[in-house]
């Protein structure tokens, strides 16, 4: 690995940073260096400003009328296109709506219902528990359906994939460790089997560039309150490729979903296009946040977005083991920074306590059962220089062992 920088060199990596600017957008507090916006992406002004606009003038203002007035009706679409430049979507092809663990119901019903003689979902045996939750319960829910994991059932996700298989539901980046998949070898696998795929892109999207048009991808999902930046509990995106729309078939047949959801007719009719993804009444306060916190793609160059990502990571990674390499952490990431999204994950028996005590001295990471230290890292509002000052925090917790203080193994709902 290339020598180690010095401050002096980090401040210069931040001076002339073309990202740099990005930072004042966002609300920050002072004093916290926020390595968390793989979990909960960060306020920003602009996002402040669409929820007095959305709530204080157009609602309490306009009351019903803005549905047509302010177009609230046509967000999931509008916005939809937005997040679909983001993932190499050509328009017509994304739309927002409901959670992800919503979506992902959707889309494997869809999936399953398009290839009719199959019956097995592939997926990964480390996913986040939700994606395995949703399709273990949609699995249950249809006639000889069944699941076949990598992990479990194979080591390597390629070998669970044959004739049987109708879908591959799998992670563009894994929420623990970090790994990148490459989106168009493993869709040309799905596909040279028959089977279809989806691609979750909750660490990806906002993250680094995403080819779904390219890779000739079925479907996608993900979520839009990480890397985008839209706030807590901010609606989630389906993406199906044009090719498929007629064939979309999804069990959550609501109003919003049909093709003349105001002709009030008894019938369900599928709506045209990605709209039948639809169900029921969105979100539409959380809609605006996301609408505030999309404005600013505008104006960010993915590639150079990736490769502040990248150096990033490699220095937290260089720094982490340079100085801390004493105290038992082990590198869960890959070092094929080709390989790895925009976190660095590291192993340690006392993960949770070392991570509260980080917490507590404003360098904010996250934990996951059961030993792994997250650390994610945003580049439109995370310096150089707050990577070597989080490292040197967490270098100093380990030497002075504060970590061991009682009041770090109280466990929070939420970690
Ligand atoms: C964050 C995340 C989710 C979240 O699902 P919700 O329905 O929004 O709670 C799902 N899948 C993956 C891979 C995630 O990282």
């Amino acid at each position: 690995m290339s020598e180690i920088p010095d401050l002096a060199a980090i401040e210069t990596m931040d001076a002339t940073d073309p990202l740099r600017a990005m930072r004042d957008r966002f609300t920050l507090p002072e004093g916290v260096i926020y390595l968390d916006g793989n979990s909960l992406g960060a306020a920003s002004h602009a996002v402040l400003a669409e929820l007095q606009q959305a709530a204080g003038h157009e609602w309490a203002q306009d009351l019903i009328r803005a549905w047509n007035s302010a177009g609230w009706f046509d967000m999931p679409i509008e916005l939809g296109d937005q997040i679909g430049r983001l993932i190499g979507a050509a328009s017509g092809q994304t739309v927002v709506c409901d959670t992800t663990s919503i979506n992902i119901y959707k889309v494997l019903h869809a999936a399953l219902n398009m290839r009719g003689g199959r019956t097995v979902i592939v997926s990964e045996g480390d996913s986040f528990p939700t994606d395995l939750y949703i399709a273990e319960g949609v699995a249950t829910t249809r006639d000889g359906a069944s699941l076949r994991l990598s992990g479990i059932d194979a080591p390597a996700i390629e070998e669970l994939i044959d004739e049987d298989v109708a879908v591959v539901l799998v992670n563009h980046v894994n929420y623990k460790s970090g790994e990148l998949r490459d989106m168009g070898a493993l869709t040309r696998k799905a596909h040279a089997a028959g089977a279809l795929i989806i691609w979750d892109l909750c660490h990806t999207a906002g993250a680094l560039p995403v080819e779904l048009d390219r890779a000739n991808a079925d479907f996608a999902i993900g979520c839009s309150y990480k890397y985008l930046n839209g706030g807590p509990g901010a609606p989630a995106f389906i993406y199906a490729a044009q090719r498929h729309h007629d064939d979309i078939r999804q069990p959550l047949t609501g109003w919003w979903g049909h093709a003349r959801p105001f002709a009030f007719e008894r019938d369900y009719v599928a709506g045209a296009g990605i709209r039948r993804f639809l169900c029921g009444t969105q979100p539409v306060l959380s809609m605006r946040a996301l609408k505030g916190a999309l404005a600013i793609w505008d104006e960010v160059d993915m590639a150079a977005l990736r490769r502040k990502s990248v150096a990033l990571t490699e220095l937290f990674i260089q720094l982490v083991e340079a100085k801390c390499g004493a105290y038992g952490l082990t590198l869960e990431s890959t070092r094929d920074w080709t390989k790895r999204g925009s976190q660095v994950s590291f192993l340690h028996d006392h993960g949770y306590q070392i991570m509260r005590a980080l917490i507590e001295r404003g360098v904010i990471g996250d934990f996951r059962a059961p030993s792994t230290i997250r650390f994610g890292f945003t580049p439109l509002y995370v310096g150089y220089k707050d990577v070597w000052r989080a490292v040197e925090v967490l270098e100093d917790i380990l030497r002075t062992e504060t970590w061991k203080d009682p009041r770090f193994e109280v466990r929070d709902a939420v970690t």
